[in-house]
């Protein structure tokens, strides 16, 4: 069976640099706060455009971490989109606040603008919109929308480092951008692993005591915090990766586009195919097919060798332990619910070989022909 994703040519590629910044790391011993550290954390700032950058134990925490930074809890609303991964509204319900969940945009698949307008209240305190399969929302116009309410905006850009809106970097919007280096996600590490961008150097110093157990300094705690750091190895991994990263982007860019090229003609079979929108650049987190027939093309391709996933099967509102805590109509979702009853991801990766994309391609081509 073709792999879905396959981490080993990158690791070929990569082998020397990666190894010898393990055996760095090995050898000063400093394996948590090492130097590694904070120069990775430089580096990501440089990247997106901000100015601070904030490693941390996962994409899940680099949510968390701003929240419980900007005092956010109970008798706060909280908007997000309702078709994400999980962890965007897990860590609402984690701050005790009251998450309030938006439907989507069937095009992209972010939340839908209109919808958030509407569902601001006098309790909202912060947006999440989700920068869904590599590409941001219009964070633009989310920016003003917050700017002018006193609103919070905290981009998940978990799926989306690299991504861009007009030449602005995924992470480098609102009041805090973060992203995750979970091994699956554009950028990947050996593990779990995240990051949080923020402009703001007094949030910044309150997110950073966070990390470390709410100290402000050693064996002095000013606030609750958790331990989110990540770890000095991973850095030193991500630092041997974001060298490559721009080439990877490219490579991510190149196979999507012959994707979509020799998809084009299935769009009168009812195959809808990923939109980009002309301001934005995508990372392509994952190449995203949808058609009402998801369920028997995914197992005809799975006869062809070809493995799919789906990025998500259920709404965030309609997993069990959301389902039975919601304050909102149960009706409130309906292109979120289409999406999930329709969307399937084909493997795209930087070193996907040109070979299994062809089989790909004509494996999807033969399957859509003969619906
Ligand atoms: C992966 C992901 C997260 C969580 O990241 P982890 O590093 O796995 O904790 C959060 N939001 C979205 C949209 C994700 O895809």
């Amino acid at each position: 069976m073709i792999p879905f994703l396959d981490l080993k040519p990158q690791y070929q590629v990569l082998q020397q640099e990666i190894l010898h910044r393990i055996k760095t790391v090995l050898e000063h011993g400093r394996f948590i706060n090492g130097p590694e550290v904070t120069e990775l954390e430089e580096k990501l700032a440089q990247f997106v455009g901000v100015k601070h950058a904030l490693t941390c134990a996962s994409g899940t925490d680099a949510l968390l971490i701003p929240l419980m930074a900007l005092g956010i809890g109970p008798g706060d609303e909280v908007i997000t989109t309702s078709f994400s991964f999980v962890a965007t509204a897990e860590v609402i319900y984690l701050v005790g606040a009251t998450p309030v969940f938006v439907d989507i945009d069937l095009e992209t698949y972010n939340l839908d603008l209109n919808q958030v307008t509407q569902a601001i209240s006098p309790r909202t305190k912060a947006i999440i919109p989700v920068s869904l399969f590599g590409q941001t929302p219009d964070l633009e116009t989310l920016e003003k929308i917050c700017h002018q309410k006193g609103i919070f905006l905290i981009e998940d850009g978990a799926q989306s480092f690299g991504a861009s809106l007009n030449q602005r970097y995924s992470g480098s919007f609102g009041t805090v951008g973060t992203t995750s280096f979970y091994p699956a996600k554009p950028l990947g590490c050996y593990g779990d692993g995240g990051a949080i961008f923020t402009n703001d150097s007094d949030l910044f110093t309150r997110m950073k005591q966070i990390r470390e157990h709410g100290s402000e300094k050693r064996y002095y705690h000013t606030r609750l915090g958790i331990n989110g750091r990540l770890d000095t190895l991973q850095c030193a991994i991500l630092l041997a990766k974001l060298e490559r990263y721009p080439k990877e982007m490219e490579l991510r860019q190149l196979k999507a586009l012959k994707y979509q090229k020799g998809f084009s003609d299935l769009q009168s079979r009812g195959l809808r195919l990923p939109n980009v929108l002309p301001q934005c650049r995508s990372v392509w987190a994952q190449y995203t097919l949808a058609h009402p027939k998801r369920d028997f093309i995914r197992s005809e391709l799975e006869k062809l060798n070809v493995p799919t996933d789906i990025h998500y099967p259920r709404i965030i509102p309609d997993q069990p332990w959301y389902q039975s805590r919601l304050t909102q109509s149960h009706q409130s979702w309906p292109k979120a619910r289409q999406a999930a009853q329709e969307v399937f991801s084909l493997p795209l990766y930087a070193d996907l070989p040109d070979q299994v994309q062809d089989h790909i391609i004509d494996s999807v081509r033969k399957v859509c022909f003969n619906l």
